[in-house]
């Protein structure tokens, strides 16, 4: 068992999935508000990592602040803030093809946004965001053309599917899936699960990894996935937990488990308080 040093409150931080954990459909979850107000008054850190394309950083702050959740764009980690930073790093100043059905904001610059029909031609590397009503048939057949043509393909998430209040809507992944397998394409994914988010979701809050506690009611996606990079990962039975898939890790080769699993997040006080003594 790794010991860490002692850690006052301000050297620990929280790393809050948002859908299906804080909100469903925008809605307040039972004990969100006053979790999120325990958190900062013990005064530990606090950051949202979210796959959700469809808001910017600030609208996501706004639209949890409607539900009386009280948070700052600026504690709002997005996929496409961590795609847009995975650009400038490794296609700067080059054409890419962005496929999404949310906002481009939070991107930022450092490169082109080309069109599928560009008249310079086929773009450097292809974006997959958020899917929805423009994931159409056309635009993805533009995309299985560039992938045919080796270009990269960077995917901001690879979730399968979320949950809305009319059931469960198909997302990215199950498209990627496909596309990547006809084409013999490896996507490099910058949202969750991938390591780069968590990763850079804690140097956003000053903090090492093990340092972080993450809570996600996706058992593979939000737990295991931060697990792997040192957080603590608390699962939650609210949103898309479901109990085969926790009973399918616990049954796996893998043994890698939840760290924690409560009924939701009005439990994290307790939970923190018993963990980190706080
Ligand atoms: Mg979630």
């Amino acid at each position: 068992m790794h010991m860490a040093a002692f850690r006052t409150a301000s050297e620990r931080g929280v790393l809050f999935d948002i859908d299906g954990v804080l909100v469903t459909s925008w809605s307040p979850l039972p004990g969100a508000r006053e979790a999120l107000e325990w958190v900062r008054s013990a005064g530990a850190r606090r950051a949202f990592l979210t796959n959700t394309t469809s808001k910017t950083a600030g609208d996501i702050a706004t639209a949890l602040r409607a539900c009386g959740l009280d948070v700052d764009g600026a504690e709002i980690v997005t996929a496409a803030r961590l795609t847009g930073e995975h650009l400038r790093n490794h296609y700067p100043g080059q054409r890419v093809h962005v496929l999404t059905d949310g906002p481009l904001d939070d991107l930022g610059g450092g490169f082109d946004l080309v069109e599928a029909d560009d008249p310079a031609g086929p773009p450097d590397v292809v974006v997959l965001g958020g899917a929805g009503p423009t994931f159409t048939h056309d635009a993805l057949s533009r995309v299985f053309e560039f992938l045919l043509l080796k270009i990269p393909v960077v995917a901001m998430h690879r979730s399968n599917a979320w949950a809305t209040a009319q059931g469960q809507r198909i997302d990215t992944g199950l498209y990627l899936e496909g596309l990547c397998r006809v084409t013999g394409t490896t996507p490099v994914v910058v949202g969750k699960p991938s390591p780069v988010g968590f990763r850079t979701a804690a140097e956003l809050m000053g903090l090492d990894p093990t340092a972080v506690m993450m809570v996600g009611d996706d058992v593979r996606a939000d737990v295991l996935a931060s697990q792997v990079t040192g957080m603590r990962g608390v699962l939650v039975r609210t949103g898309k937990f479901r109990q085969a898939a926790l009973d399918a890790v616990e049954g796996d080769e893998f043994g890698l488990v939840p760290d924690f699993v409560i009924s939701g997040v009005g439990e994290l006080p307790e939970l923190l308080t018993d963990v980190w003594g706080l």
